[in-house]
């Protein structure tokens, strides 16, 4: 049964509740009638729908001269992406050791020089993020700066490293990335643009938290993901893409292009179909649930985030400097007015005994926030952060919301070509780690889109080829991967 209309009410994020002005896209094209025919439709309106737009509409880009649609369910942003954390959070070495082990054991099954692609991606994602929104002026509240981050080995603990079992597995896949990276043809003597912090004291001041041990320190970013989303979108609008919104695409069909039933809102046929819809990808195929599709790769996950509203005692002259990624924490950044925004790792809560995988995998339910989650979320800047003080009235967590991710099975996103659909595309799966992917993912799409041929800047694992679909297959599976100390591990992830 398709998931749209919902039956419920999503609850609304702090990057929702903060864009709702004229010159925002609530509601835009959802009263106006479908056009019959379009060369291209791109389905869904998150980052991935917007961003692809935009690239397509550039000047050259596959879309100019062209009838582009963006069908959106709902409104633009109203997914992952209006619910997300905000962080632009490139990965380092932590996130080697899941990525080169086998997919059978819960990994990425990329070879070394596969893992240093994706991990320098995400770099180039982030400088790409600070390029357009410089050379189109956006107001998005990018911030580019430093985070403190680390994962220990197992896949299972994110570090400001406060155990030193953690810190001692963060040793042990430093020491495998720099062996890869210096025996890497590409990517020897890069320099990676992060340091540790071994010393606890040392630790301890820089993360201003009692209880770090270790930390590492590297190139992180964050921004408004609705404003950003709503930004993108509006230029591809503004160079002639036509966006509905409250037209979801309820079925799909090839006959001699494709053919898109959007319920009351009508048919539309398209030469050339994007699916953009990471979490609700596997509705679009379902009767390819199972086996090696597209709908089966990918499975959605609920996520948890609030907004915490600072006391005095980390405003101002005193706010937080860095992004964080905690160990049996959350992650977590903070807004340039607002506050900080922060999530919990699912791991942290299944390990914590506040809620079950039942209450995560899964759902698609975005209207539900589970009660622990949101006293863990408002209680953690209290617990964490040293001097912190009282909270008066209105500061603390002000809102708490959960949104709707894609955990891919070998955790790496779904980029180009659907092979046994001619014209369709595909964007999708990002697995937790969307912002620092794709941007730079829909621009090699919009390219292949233009050349038909991939786009060398974009790690050729992303391809959706039919053997990786086979092999994914048999990847472990969801939630019975191991972390540290044996603990339930988060969801496979960078
Ligand atoms: C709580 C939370 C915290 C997160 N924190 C971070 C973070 O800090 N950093 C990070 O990098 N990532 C984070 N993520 C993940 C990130 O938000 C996603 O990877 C990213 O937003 C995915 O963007 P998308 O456009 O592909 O998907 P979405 O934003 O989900 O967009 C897909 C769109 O497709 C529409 N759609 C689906 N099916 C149809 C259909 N049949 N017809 C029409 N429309 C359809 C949906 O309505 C939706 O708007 C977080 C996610 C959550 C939920």
């Amino acid at each position: 049964m398709p998931p749209f209309p919902q039956p419920f009410v999503s609850t609304t994020s702090h990057w929702q509740a903060t864009n709702r002005g004229p010159t925002s896209l609530w509601n835009h094209g959802r009263d106006a009638p479908l056009p019959a025919s379009a060369d291209i439709v791109i389905i869904g309106a998150g980052i991935t729908g917007a961003s692809l737009a935009y690239h397509l509409t550039r000047e050259g880009g596959a879309g100019v001269g062209k009838t582009v649609v963006v069908l959106e369910a709902r409104d633009v942003a109203s997914g992952s992406t209006g619910k997300n954390g905000g962080h632009i959070a490139p990965a380092w070495y932590t996130a080697f050791a899941s990525l080169v082990r086998s997919v059978e054991e819960g990994g990425g099954g990329c070879t070394p020089e596969q893992a240093l692609e994706v991990i320098f991606n995400e770099q180039d994602t982030l400088a790409l993020a600070q390029e357009i929104v410089a050379r189109d002026k956006l107001d998005v509240d990018l911030w580019v700066g430093e985070k403190l981050e680390g994962k220990a080995v197992c896949g299972g603990a994110n570090a400001v490293f406060t155990s030193a079992a953690a810190a001692k597995l963060n040793d042990e896949a430093y020491g495998a990335f720099h062996a890869a990276l210096a025996a890497s043809p590409r990517f020897a003597g890069r320099d990676v643009g992060w340091r540790r912090i071994s010393d606890p004291e040392e630790a301890r001041r820089v993360s201003r938290q009692a209880h770090a041990v270790a930390t590492n320190i590297g190139p992180a970013g964050s921004c408004h993901p609705h404003r950003l989303t709503t930004a993108l979108m509006r230029l591809a609008i503004n160079a002639g893409v036509q966006l509905f919104s409250w037209a979801p695409v309820l079925s799909l069909r090839h006959e001699t292009g494709w053919v898109l039933d959007c319920g009351t809102q009508g048919v539309i046929r398209a030469g050339q179909v994007v699916a953009a819809t990471n979490a609700w990808t596997r509705h679009l195929f379902p009767t390819e649930k199972e086996g090696a599709s597209i709908g089966a790769h990918i499975t959605p996950f609920r996520g948890h985030a609030a907004l915490v509203v600072p006391p005095p005692s980390y405003a101002g002259s005193a706010a937080l400097r860095h992004t964080y990624s905690v160990e049996n924490g959350p992650y977590l950044m903070h807004t340039p007015h607002a506050g900080i925004v922060l999530g919990v790792y699912n791991s942290t809560a299944v390990n914590a005994g506040l809620c079950g995988w039942v209450d995560i995998l899964g759902v698609e339910d975005d209207s539900v926030v589970v009660p622990a989650l949101a006293d863990w979320l408002g209680a953690y800047c209290r617990r964490a952060y040293e001097g912190w003080g009282t909270e008066g009235q209105g500061e603390g967590a002000t809102r708490v919301w959960s949104g709707v991710l894609a955990a891919s099975a070998d955790l790496l996103p779904l980029i180009g070509a659907v092979r046994d659909k001619p014209g369709m595309w595909a964007a999708a799966g990002f697995h937790g780690h969307g912002m620092a992917r794709i941007l730079t993912c829909t621009r090699g799409l919009a390219a292949q889109m233009k050349t038909g041929d991939w786009d060398e800047r974009l790690p050729r694992v992303f391809d959706i080829t039919p053997e990786r679909l086979q092999r994914a297959r048999h990847a472990a599976a969801i939630p019975t991967f191991q972390g540290v100390g044996g603990a339930v591990s988060e969801i496979p992830r960078l």
